[in-house]
């Protein structure tokens, strides 16, 4: 699948240095530490039915921030993102809607794509339907049925393949969870713990033989389709390989997702399937979690339509650190528009401090868990201050393009 346009990075003078990160299955900070110096990164991506509201947005800036301080520590980047392209929630809505499931999928991509150009995040090198990943995901299949993990349920109509996720060394270590909560989040974000025939409640699903009227691929394990997390498994192993260094996404995807990932991706290479699992927080509306369900989205596409600089909303996103749970109000816009302008007129002074300390500020606070808020007091702090050089201007508004991807 086709990602978008790179917007340009500007190269600053290189500091070296490493970023520090917080690893949700360890609970503390891990230094990414990339074999030949090539961080590879996996970041789950939409399931094209409700892009791009700003939850979506706070996710993939995040992960955009993470990508520039990579780059700023020296490091190549290799990143890969899905597109879950065919999955129950978009075909219920594709149904819902009476649209042709293909065409809703196509239609969000391009909205998506065109925010994500706007916010200036840089593209993944592999954009990944999971349409086109069935290859890899019928492979993978095939080499966790040789573990003795993989198996069809008793099943007359529809004996479906599930995985045995107790099977993978260190299931449950990522989440944490008890039995209970385990269950009830499963039953919560698609699983199915009632399914009969499972050998255990919390198996998944991994290919789902065809049902009327739904889309349906011919392979060895029968026509179907992919399960959700197998299709990210398949795709990060292909573009990435094992033992790769970060799987992010938003915390919602810690369980299951993310812990059956780990899991099938740790059975069938034998390695870890990550070395640091790294979780964006949720953004909220009126108190709620940002939902299609709950009626609440605000889509940057309609932020941008009713004249919002998108460099303000980003600036919007940035000033809550990426970790933490945070409510969108009718202030963040106009808060963020304001800083922004203040930023324009402070790097359009004639002089103004040298760049030098803001800089070394800037790169402390990203390479410390991507603390965005301590870079953005940095830069405010630098904005009120007088001082008596030329090019200082110039410098900081490279600077904070590169690290920060605002372009001032
Ligand atoms: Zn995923």
């Amino acid at each position: 699948m086709r990602a978008w346009t790179a917007p340009h990075v500007p190269t600053l003078q290189t500091a070296g240095g490493r970023l520090r990160i917080h690893d949700t299955a360890l609970d503390d900070l891990v230094e990414v530490e990339p074999d030949n110096n090539e961080a590879r990164v996996y970041v789950c991506g939409i399931t094209p039915y409700d892009a791009t509201h700003l939850g979506h947005a706070n996710t993939y800036v995040a992960y955009d921030l993470m990508y520039r301080t990579l780059l700023d520590c020296g490091h190549r980047v290799l990143y890969t993102q899905n597109v879950t392209d065919v999955d129950d929630p978009l075909l219920e809505r594709a149904a819902q809607t009476g649209v042709n499931w293909e065409d809703l999928a196509e239609d969000q991509v391009v909205l998506f794509r065109e925010d994500m150009t706007a916010l200036r995040v840089l593209p993944p090198q592999h954009y990944v339907g999971a349409v086109e990943a069935i290859p890899s995901v019928i492979d993978l299949i095939e080499s966790l049925k040789l573990t003795g993990a993989v198996y069809q349920v008793e099943d007359d109509d529809y004996p479906d393949w599930y995985f045995e996720v107790r099977r993978a060394p260190g299931f449950g270590r990522l989440s944490k969870l008890s039995d209970s909560e385990a269950l009830a989040l499963f039953a919560e974000r698609g699983g199915d713990p009632e399914r009969a025939g499972k050998r255990d409640p919390l198996d998944c699903l991994v290919w789902r033989m065809e049902r009327p009227g739904e889309p349906a691929w011919d392979s060895r394990l029968g026509r179907g389709r992919p399960g959700w997390h197998i299709e990210c498994t398949a795709i990060a192993l292909q573009h990435l390989g094992a033992d790769f260094d970060v799987q992010g996404g938003g915390s919602d995807l810690v369980f299951p997702h993310h812990e059956m990932c780990a899991a099938e991706g740790a059975l069938a290479t034998r390695q870890p399937f990550a070395k640091a699992y790294v979780h964006s927080g949720m953004v909220g509306l009126h108190g709620e979690k940002m939902s299609k369900s709950r009626g609440n989205l605000v889509l940057v596409s309609r932020l941008r339509a009713s004249g919002a600089d998108p460099m303000a909303i980003r600036l919007g996103l940035l000033a809550h650190h990426y970790r933490t749970d945070w409510e969108w109000t009718a202030d963040s816009l106009r808060e963020a528009q304001h800083r922004l302008q203040q930023w324009r007129d402070a790097v359009a002074r004639p002089s103004a401090p040298s760049a030098g300390a803001l800089i070394d500020e800037l790169r402390a606070a990203l390479r410390a868990d991507l603390d965005a808020p301590a870079a953005l007091a940095a830069m405010d702090a630098w904005a009120a201050q007088s001082g008596d050089d030329p090019d200082a201007g110039a410098a900081v508004t490279e600077a904070i393009d590169a690290l920060l991807g605002v372009r001032l």
